[in-house]
């Protein structure tokens, strides 16, 4: 489970994100979907610990990321933007590298790296060198080292920049049945298919503000639309106009 309150981040004159407030619970895709410079990798940021917010809090499984950062890391995979991978190691090694960072042991980290190998179908590609990968066996190697400690909670920054339909359908595939088997997932995107696909949940970020969180169903009905693009864009133009959707 995911919770924020009143996150808010400044950047010189710029602000960021101004009262962000959302919740992701377990069992359940949530999506914070917005445009470009909406404050989505800001937020997520916040939540996996590597940047410090002006105000606010938040909580991974009731753990405080501000006061106890290391337990709550513990509690997340985190699949940020633009992930590097280590290019001189295979995807393996990149994987078991980071199984050992997380303390787990030899045979362990080897059979769990095995397992994601086998479910994310990176079998064609696991033992060569990163450098040569393309973008979506970047992202599956990244995806694989993330979920390595087996973390109730998932948060990914636009996973599926750059990927190709194959490799789409693997991520979807992949994050349905770890949100069958209770994690709770949170992930951003500016691409409304991407959010309804997937979604049981949507948080619609713009400004730098939430302004609208709901099931995609739920929120379709709010705007008053046919489609959940429709709607996302009404809610951004009723925000901007300072008026509540
Ligand atoms: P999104 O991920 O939704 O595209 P971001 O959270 O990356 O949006 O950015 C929100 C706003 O904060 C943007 O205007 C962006 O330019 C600005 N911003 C983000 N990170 C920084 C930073 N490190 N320094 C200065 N401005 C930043
Ligand atoms: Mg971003």
């Amino acid at each position: 489970m995911i919770e924020a309150r009143e996150l808010s981040k400044r950047f010189g004159a710029l602000s960021a994100i101004d009262g962000v407030s959302l919740r992701a619970a377990d069992g359940r895709i949530t999506g914070l979907l917005g445009p470009n410079g909406a404050g989505k990798s800001t937020t997520l940021r916040i939540l996996y610990t590597v940047l410090t917010p002006d105000g606010g809090e938040a909580w991974i499984d009731g753990v405080s990321v501000l006061a106890e950062p290391l337990e709550a890391r513990r509690r997340m995979g985190v699949l940020a933007h633009g992930a590097g991978v280590y290019p001189n190691l295979t995807a393996r090694e990149n994987i078991e590298y980071f199984g050992a960072l997380h303390g787990l042991e030899r045979d362990v980290r080897r059979a769990r790296a095995a397992e994601l190998i086998t479910r994310l179908e990176m079998t064609a590609f696991a033992d060569r060198p990163a450098k040569g990968f393309s973008q979506g066996e970047r992202v599956k190697t990244a995806l694989a080292r993330a979920l390595v400690h087996q973390p109730r909670n998932v948060l990914l920054d636009e996973p599926t920049n750059g990927l190709d339909v194959m490799a789409v359908r693997t991520l979807r595939r992949l994050l349905g049945q770890l949100r069958d088997a209770g994690h709770c997932i949170l992930f951003s995107s500016h691409v409304m298919q991407e959010v309804a696909a997937l979604c049981d949940e949507v948080i619609i970020i713009a400004g730098g503000r939430v302004v609208a969180q709901g099931e995609p169903e739920a929120l379709k009905a709010r705007a008053a639309t046919a489609s959940l693009e429709e709607a996302f864009v009404r809610l951004i133009d009723s925000s901007d106009r300072g008026s509540a959707p």
